[in-house]
């Protein structure tokens, strides 16, 4: 396993795989890496011969008063798991390597980021478009691979590709959980023992909500109202809790058989601002079908 931090070393690895003809594959981190961010890597490895992890904490992508200056890090760590993974190489920029200069442009986003994390965290996808674009400009790869957790970074990234034609195949692995339920996370490093007992509650209200939906519940303000309070009384602080389409992700107001349809929640416990989201097919009408 190789390891650089600079863009005309990577290049070169990189075209030296390529000229044997070698599919590349690309997982970008924020390192700090845990079992989801190996699955994506072991998806990564059934689709190409070589896999390049980057880690790189992108400053672009949290605001001011978010924790970008105490975001974990665990680059030893990181390094032994994706080596026992089996990956080739991992890109770990510096900022002066990354942005090493003023910048001139960014990327707007005009669409896909008025609900969700797009509407509770300011400058976040367009944060996340620009890094993503430098990287993808960088490595570029012929597969990239990322998780459902961050559903709408993916949708906003196949919509990056689109549109800058970047001719990349996107992935989308599903969400790993610990036992108890709660969605792997960087951020659950976070928690105290306490907040990790009551952290999984996120998940139970998520299924709480999908099987009520499923049941025909109707008046989801109400539902998701409901769920909230419970989980403000366990500890947490709401962000959102809703039902979106998985294409433009707005809001839904109802729902039609055969679609598919995102319940995403966020919310703070303690210092850890936690996300969750579950898709599903509405099937319940669907004549014939038991
Ligand atoms: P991050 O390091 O948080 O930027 O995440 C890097 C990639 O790992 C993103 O594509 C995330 O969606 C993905 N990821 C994070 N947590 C999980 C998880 N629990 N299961 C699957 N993928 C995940």
């Amino acid at each position: 396993m190789q390891v650089t931090g600079h863009i005309p070393e990577l290049r070169d690895i990189i075209r030296g795989y390529k000229k044997e003809g070698k599919r590349v594959s690309f997982v970008p981190t924020m390192g700090a890496l845990h079992d989801g961010h190996l699955s994506l890597i072991r998806l990564a490895k059934k689709h190409s011969e070589v896999v390049v992890v980057s880690i790189y904490v992108n400053p672009k992508q949290f605001a001011p008063n978010e924790d970008f200056a105490s975001y974990p890090t665990s680059l030893e760590q990181d390094l032994s798991f994706c080596e026992q993974e089996g990956v080739s190489l991992i890109f770990t920029p510096d900022t002066d390597v990354m942005y090493n200069q003023e910048l001139f442009f960014s990327i707007d986003i005009h669409t896909l980021n008025e609900y969700l994390d797009g509407a509770s965290r300011q400058g976040y996808f367009q944060g996340i478009a620009l890094v993503v674009n430098k990287l993808f400009n960088i490595v570029e790869p012929d597969v990239a691979i990322f998780g459902q957790k961050d559903y709408q970074q993916y949708k906003v990234i196949e919509t990056l590709v689109e549109e800058f034609n970047h001719g990349i195949e996107l992935l989308m692995a599903p969400i790993e959980r610990a036992s108890d339920g709660l969605a792997l996370s960087s951020r659950n490093a976070y928690l105290t023992p306490a907040q990790r007992e009551v952290a999984p509650l996120l998940y139970k209200s998520l299924m709480s909500a999908k099987k009520q939906i499923e049941q025909g519940m109707k008046d989801w303000p109400t539902m998701f109202m409901n769920l909230q309070q419970a989980l403000s009384e366990a500890g947490f602080r709401n962000d959102y809790f809703g039902i979106f389409d998985t294409d433009k992700l707005h809001p839904v107001q109802q729902i039609v058989d055969g679609q598919s349809y995102l319940i995403a929640v966020a919310a703070y416990l303690g210092k850890a601002r936690l996300i969750d989201n579950v898709i599903f097919t509405n099937k319940t009408l669907i004549k014939g079908e038991s």
